[in-house]
């Protein structure tokens, strides 16, 4: 595993500055801070600095493999019933980030976007790395941001969930199924104790049927061309569901774990004889 972190280490930033050569390959001014950096650097991350794309804050040395947390974590012990197998997070929440994000959110900085969304894709490829090491077929099946509400939606005009989720789903071969849906208004998380967000979350968030119906039906036809494409026996067991709950900012785990409670209870309710495997990835790991 320590191998692995540190030859990642090593590659990321190479395959990360590929990337940005073709996204933007005459980038001299900072996406974030402004600054004018005639020298390319070999590292620079889309279209950062040198000095913006050295502070990203990576998570690279992992502690609690429940949530993806880099320091040992007692949330997850707390925690009485984990509707999700595991989180991972791209980078710590810091104040770097919190900027970041409250620029992208809070101040419409749309440029942001793509680079939030490049930050994501890294860990979510870490993700499926680690993933295919137990089943080198693994593949996910589903992207499902995390909804947020009308009045945010209205406030804010969009869901970075939603859009996160979209770029990644243009970037690989999965689609995004947006089937859930918020039942009530939260206020902002982040101003709560603990104890409050976790009985908020309890009812936060329901399936849409009709869209759950849908998304099992894509999966399905999916399943079946890959399974001809390999020539396989249609009698083998039909394979596990594996979905994938995108978020920006991962806290205590209550928001995730409610939409994934909130996904296994639909599937058992609709009496879908479905396996599913429910993974969580977010941006921010607070
Ligand atoms: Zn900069
Ligand atoms: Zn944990």
């Amino acid at each position: 595993m320590t191998a692995f972190w540190s030859k990642l280490q090593r590659t990321l930033p190479r395959a990360i500055s590929s990337m940005s050569a073709l996204l933007s390959p005459s980038a001299a001014v900072c996406l974030v801070c402004g600054k004018s950096e005639y020298q390319a650097s070999r590292t620079n991350f889309l279209s950062l600095c040198s000095s913006c794309s050295r502070a990203i804050p990576w998570i690279t040395h992992i502690k609690c493999s429940i949530c993806g947390r880099p320091e040992s974590c007692s949330d997850c012990i707390r925690r009485q019933d984990t509707s999700f197998l595991l989180n991972r997070s791209a980078v710590r929440y810091d104040s770097l980030i919190r900027e970041w994000l409250a620029l992208y959110k809070y101040r419409g900085h749309e440029a942001l976007e793509p680079l939030l969304s490049e930050i994501l894709l890294a860990a979510y490829q870490r993700l499926l790395q680690d993933l295919r090491k137990r089943n080198s077929s693994f593949q996910m099946d589903a992207f499902i941001p995390v909804p947020v509400s009308e009045e945010r939606l209205l406030e804010r005009g969009f869901n970075q969930a939603e859009r996160m989720a979209a770029y990644l789903s243009g970037r690989t071969e999965t689609q995004v199924h947006e089937v859930l849906r918020r039942t009530l208004h939260s206020d902002k998380q982040s101003f709560k104790t603990r104890g409050a967000r976790l009985r908020d979350t309890q009812k936060l968030f329901t399936v849409d049927d009709q869209s759950i119906l849908s998304m099992l039906s894509a999966i399905d036809k999916r399943a079946v061309s890959h399974q001809s494409s390999n020539s396989r026996s249609s009698s083998l067991a039909p394979p596990i569901l594996h979905l994938l709950i995108i978020d920006d900012i991962y806290t205590t785990g209550s928001t995730v774990n409610a939409c994934a409670a909130a996904i296994s209870e639909s599937l058992q309710a609709l009496c879908l004889e479905v396996q599913t495997d429910i993974f969580v990835l977010t941006l921010a790991r607070s």
